[in-house]
């Protein structure tokens, strides 16, 4: 292979961010994918569960669309954009019915108080984990609920193991935007158009004592020499050791990747195989109270576009014990929390469906969902995102974005971050 400026590894958000800001500074970039598609955790698939509409297996929405970076390159793509906002309803829940309208308003006024009295804790001495928010409201009976959703569900992680500074740190505000057709056919079809991007070659190793002023990256098909090189990958693929470094990365660095675990979430779906739609109308949200902290909940989405389609999205520590059982369990939860909700005619309206369950954990380029960090590691990210080795060795990819961490702005924003350092350090 033949040397260049800089050296990308990972072709997901973090990567292409960055070998897009690269590139337009008219440097010479290489971008190393190790699986056969780019686009990482933005991977758009057509199953026959869904009838083979779109559907993306791992992220889907453009959070936080008022200050997100993609939404304007989407547009100037051409991308058609759907408010998310303007289809959704919600439907809740407290045990096999519906709630009240009262009961309702006491969701409502539960969130709020979450969000409140997390604010206060947040700003004391030490990092808590998010657990101690809801034990301060017990008046609340739907505290526990936020709690799930704001650790289980968003952040893919159980309340216990999840910092509370950084949760408070990520909280995503603001709308939340589709790109018709899949996040992730838009990003293979457009964000990658014109980078040298070197599919099904994994980075094994990285040299980058500094000798000569440069950085090495072996591959299964040789090495490759560079000015520097830009990390990507998942912190599930740097814990799990599948990157050697040379010199070994120093213990602060090591400490942060230790410190910002992978979260799982895992979303399954249901094809109905009979006309029964279980009163519900189209992009229905499904949210049961929760009544024990750490209990497994499975949030539901129905009729996405009208179509014959449920999609049911779990997270945390029910997430993995699901996965270490496999596809099944994971199909038998599901229709387990909605037979709770519905009872018998689940059976009925869901037999002989097909079925799709994802299942990032079981990816070895990536290992899981997104990273978390631990209480007591909220600093964790930024000590991941410093340069090293004079600013040829850098970090970047969602788990190093304080802000918008585990979504694909975070991730493209931290990759033109490391881009923008790595012009500095080269001028
Ligand atoms: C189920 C799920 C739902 C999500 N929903 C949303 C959502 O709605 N909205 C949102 O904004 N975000 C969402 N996210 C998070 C979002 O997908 C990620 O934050 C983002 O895609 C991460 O991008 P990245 O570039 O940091 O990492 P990745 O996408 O993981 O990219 C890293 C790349 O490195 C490659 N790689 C790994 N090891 C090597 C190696 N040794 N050599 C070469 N290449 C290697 C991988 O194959 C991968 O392509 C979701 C994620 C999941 C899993």
């Amino acid at each position: 292979m033949s040397d260049c400026d800089v050296v990308v590894i990972g072709a997901g958000l973090a990567g292409l961010g960055a070998a897009r800001a690269l590139r337009a500074a008219g440097r010479r970039v290489v971008v190393l994918e190790a699986a056969t598609e780019i686009g990482g955790r933005a991977r758009t698939a057509y199953p026959e569960a869904t009838g083979g509409l779109w559907f993306d297996l791992g992220a889907i929405w453009l959070h936080t669309a008022e200050r997100n970076p993609l939404v304007a390159i989407a547009e100037a793509e051409g991308a058609r954009l759907i408010r998310a906002d303007d289809l959704r309803s919600r439907q809740l829940f407290i045990g096999g019915r519906r709630a009240s309208a009262a009961e309702a308003a006491e969701w409502d006024a539960a969130r709020r108080r979450f969000a409140a009295v997390a604010e206060t804790l947040a700003a004391g001495a030490s990092d808590l984990p998010l657990t101690e928010v809801a034990k301060r409201l017990p008046e609340y009976p739907w505290a526990v609920t936020a709690e799930t959703w704001e650790s289980a569900v968003v952040c893919a992680v159980d309340a216990r193991l999840l910092s509370l500074r950084d949760w408070r740190r990520n909280v995503l505000s603001g709308s939340d935007l589709m790109i018709e057709g899949g996040i992730g056919a838009f990003v293979a079809r457009r964000l990658g158009a014109g980078l040298d991007i070197r599919r099904h070659t994994p980075a094994t190793r990285i040299d980058w004592n500094g000798k000569g002023g440069r950085v090495k990256v072996t591959t299964p098909v040789g090495a490759i020499k560079a000015e520097a090189v830009v990390v990507t990958v998942s912190t599930g693929v740097l814990a799990a050791g599948a990157l050697a470094f040379d010199p070994a990365l120093p213990d602060d660095v090591g400490a942060a990747i230790a410190g910002l675990p992978m979260g799982l979430a895992i979303k399954v779906v249901l094809r109905a195989t009979a006309p029964d739609r279980l009163d519900l109308p189209d992009h229905c949200s499904l949210v049961r109270r929760v009544e024990r902290s750490g209990a497994p909940a499975m949030a539901f989405q129905c009729w996405p576009y009208g179509r014959d389609y449920v999609q049911g999205w779990v997270g945390g520590s029910a997430a993995w014990g699901l996965a270490a059982e496999g596809d099944k369990a994971v199909e038998a939860f599901a229709l387990d929390q909605l037979r709770a909700l519905f009872g018998g005619r689940v059976d009925r309206l869901f037999a002989g469906g097909a079925r799709l369950v994802t299942r990032w954990d079981a990816d070895p380029w990536v290992r899981g969902a997104y990273s978390y960090a631990r209480p007591g590691s909220a600093d964790a990210r930024a000590a991941l995102a410093r340069p090293l080795g004079d600013g040829r060795l850098l970090f970047a990819g969602e788990a190093c974005h304080d802000g918008m961490t585990g979504t694909l702005a975070g991730a493209w924003l931290s990759g033109e971050r490391a881009a923008a350092e790595i012009l500095a350090v080269l001028a």
